[in-house]
């Protein structure tokens, strides 16, 4: 099909809740994608995240053929290899507990807050169930997870919401015990606020918030859906935080671009979700399993290392536009926001980067967000960084 034929296609036919880009991928090589005329379009996007490891990846492509060609999908009724070696991959590298697989970053952070809630219900019964979150975060879109989320423009429509949040500003410790009491139960917070517009906590605020949940036996709850599996240049971002969260949730990257979440708990949460207490049917499927190990294999330290370089790279050639349009450059790793000023509009940008050939995201107040692939080579950066640097001086 041609690329009109799709986009009539969808307009007839699917539910019209994404404002999608003028722009149809047919396939992908490395970290560049096609059209299905053969536009080429470097990613400086990953799927929102979720493409890690580029496209047609050979050995995350074995794993995946490998494992639907023996076992596609058996329930959690029963043990399979990959689930279990992908949790003990994830331990190892954490030093978390135990890991509960899921499907999706609002299912995921769904898991993260009834664990938080059992956790206080086993210890100290009804009426501390309350989770503090941060204003300007996103959690998801589910029911619950859309309450969680700290930003008014999310609250409509679809009451009754679920109750038990209440919203601190981030990086204000303050703000922080005002919401405290005698309810609470646990603090969920991003290291980068991601959808909110690639903002970094600093580590002390998040020392101090770490000091509170301790002297009140709350949970620290980390949101890692996006911050996850590399994609800060630390297998997760707490650990570049000097931290072991109570709990964390993770997603978009786990399997490289099929469909995984899940959670982990530390020792002292191991064991809160009792049988029964929580499942899914799909989650931690033995294809997504097997693609989750290869992307662990994948991500080695070296590769780590490397997404940190590259981070480092991205960021100093924007800088190095000096771009009257840029305010500043922020972010960890491959997960960088380019602040434009005001007068300029992220999502023209967006759009007009589109058409040159580059895909990136909008995040936040007027935010240019940058999430290419983890093993994005320098030649495709510098491609992408060109067609950026001229849209720039075109504004
Ligand atoms: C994307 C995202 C979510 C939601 O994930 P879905 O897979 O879309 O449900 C939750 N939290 C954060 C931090 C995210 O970036």
């Amino acid at each position: 099909m041609t690329s009109e034929q799709i986009k009539t296609l969808d307009k007839e036919n699917v539910m019209q809740t994404y404002g999608r880009f003028d722009v149809v991928i047919d396939h992908g090589v490395g970290s560049t994608l096609y059209s299905p005329e053969g536009r080429e379009y470097i990613d400086f996007a990953s799927g929102i995240g979720v493409n890690s490891v580029g496209y047609g990846n050979e050995r995350w492509l074995r794993a995946i053929t490998d494992q639907a060609a023996k076992l596609a999908h058996i329930s959690n009724l029963y043990y399979s290899e990959p689930y279990a070696r992908l949790a003990s991959i994830l331990t190892a590298r954490t030093g978390m507990a135990d890991v509960f697989f899921a499907n999706g970053g609002g299912e995921a952070n769904e898991g993260l807050i009834k664990l938080a809630r059992k956790y206080s219900y086993d210890k100290y019964g009804l009426g501390r169930a309350t989770i503090l979150t941060l204003v300007n975060s996103f959690h998801g879109r589910t029911i619950t997870t859309l309450k969680a989320t700290g930003q008014e423009v999310f609250h409509q429509y679809f009451f009754p919401f679920t109750e038990g949040f209440r919203y601190a500003e981030a990086n204000d410790i303050a703000s922080v015990r005002a919401q405290a009491g005698d309810d609470v139960c646990a603090v969920l917070l991003e290291l980068v606020q991601g959808e909110g517009g690639v903002m970094p906590l600093e580590r002390d605020f998040v020392d101090q918030v770490k000091a509170l949940c301790e002297q009140n036996d709350w949970l620290l709850l980390v949101d890692e859906v996006q911050t996850g599996v590399g994609r800060t240049g630390t297998l997760f971002a707490f650990q570049q935080y000097g931290l072991l969260p109570d709990a964390c949730s993770f997603a978009k990257g786990i399997a490289g671009g099929l469909p995984m979440s899940g959670i982990m708990a530390n020792e002292k949460c191991r064991g809160v979700l009792t049988p029964g207490t929580h499942a899914t049917t799909f989650g931690g499927n033995p294809v997504s399993a097997a693609a989750g190990i290869a992307v662990q294999e994948i991500l080695d330290d070296d590769a780590l290392a490397q997404v940190r370089e590259k981070g480092d790279y991205l960021r100093a050639r924007i800088e190095g536009f000096h771009s009257p349009a840029v305010a500043g450059v922020r972010g960890l790793g491959l997960m960088l926001g380019v602040q434009l000023r005001e007068g300029y509009s992220n999502a023209a940008l967006c759009a007009d980067l589109a058409q040159r050939g580059l895909l990136a995201l909008t995040a936040g107040q007027n935010v240019l967000r940058l999430l290419p692939p983890l093993v994005i080579t320098r030649e495709e950066l510098d491609r992408g960084l060109s067609i950026l640097k001229d849209a720039l001086a075109a504004l």
